[in-house]
């Protein structure tokens, strides 16, 4: 279950641009931050039934209100379900411009799987529950709240900002970022960026926790499993089966320890989180659901249900 409690991350200090003596719009931001999280988990962004459009509409509707022109504010994608939002706060040009960017989409989520609605945004007990409060409508919330609060206070940075929401980060064959470098590049174009999917920052009930920065992607494998055999009727023997071979790899696999390989990051990262974590913050999502499919032949007279 996805839970955290969001800390909105004041930008301003990041990007080297903060105008003194702010606090009661940073106070505002606050609210709106939560106002605008809220609004973007109880938009279903799955790549299966959901729609990455409506929330970009959603976000773009905000900035636009807020006096963001047409020419600052994209709205695009290669389909109707798939589509980006880009934003520019226009700085003085000294320096190149900074590229802020989180997805909008979010990985499926079946209600069944899920204590509370996935899609509802729900605060209990100083935590947020919802598809994406950990990954990453926290971070897309805190990027528009922070580009509000820039726009209304008209403050101009010495460089160009830019706002970049995309589509099918964690799935789906449209890849926001891929999509945008090839279509309209100029958009985004920029000195670096700072992507809010790369770290982490955490709270609770009041306390703040740590803030991660990633160094370095895991590499991203799949392994399929198959075996053979000369095949024959369903009837015959277990062990001539392939599915039975099939069962015993995957149960050796299941009981096999990969041997624990630490680098200067990783062991720096697990001693440091060591003394915060009890146990119950995942932050990666293991499968939730694995089926295989064996035929059975079974004898006239015995009860299916009883084999099952
Ligand atoms: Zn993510």
């Amino acid at each position: 279950m996805h839970k955290r409690k969001l800390w909105v991350v004041l930008l301003a200090g990041l990007a080297g641009m903060a105008p003194a003596g702010r606090a009661q719009e940073k106070q505002d931001a606050k609210p709106l931050a939560r106002e605008i999280f809220k609004e973007l988990i109880e938009i279903n962004t799955t790549d299966s039934v959901g729609n990455v459009t409506t929330a970009a509409e959603a976000v773009a509707r905000r900035l636009r209100a807020a006096g963001f022109a047409e020419k600052d504010l994209q709205v695009a994608g290669p389909n109707e379900r798939k589509k980006n939002v880009v934003a520019r706060i226009h700085g003085t040009g000294q320096r190149k411009p900074l590229l802020l960017l989180a997805h909008l989409d979010v990985v499926e989520a079946r209600r069944e799987d899920w204590s509370t609605d996935p899609f509802q945004f729900v605060e209990k007990d100083g935590y947020f529950y919802g598809r994406g409060t950990q990954d990453i409508k926290d971070g897309a919330a805190i990027l528009v709240a922070n580009f509000l609060r820039l726009k209304k206070e008209g403050f101009v940075p010495d460089r160009d900002l830019i706002l970049a929401l995309t589509a099918d980060e964690e799935g789906g064959n449209f890849n926001g970022v891929e999509w945008l470098l090839a279509h309209h590049r100029e958009w985004i174009d920029a000195e670096y960026c700072v992507n809010l999917d790369g770290g982490d920052f955490m709270s609770e009930h009041g306390k703040k926790l740590y803030a991660a920065v990633q160094a370095s992607e895991k590499v991203y494998v799949d392994f399929q499993l198959e075996s053979r055999n000369p095949g024959g009727h369903s009837s015959r023997p277990v062990p001539d089966n392939a599915i039975y071979h099939l069962a015993g790899g995957l149960a050796r696999l299941a009981n096999y320890s990969f041997p624990v390989q630490l680098n200067e990051i990783t062991r720096a990262m697990l001693e440091r989180s060591a003394a915060f974590h009890d146990g119950g913050h995942a932050n990666n999502a293991l499968p939730q659901r694995a089926r295989a499919n064996g035929n059975c032949r079974i004898l006239p007279g015995e009860d299916p249900q009883q084999i099952s």
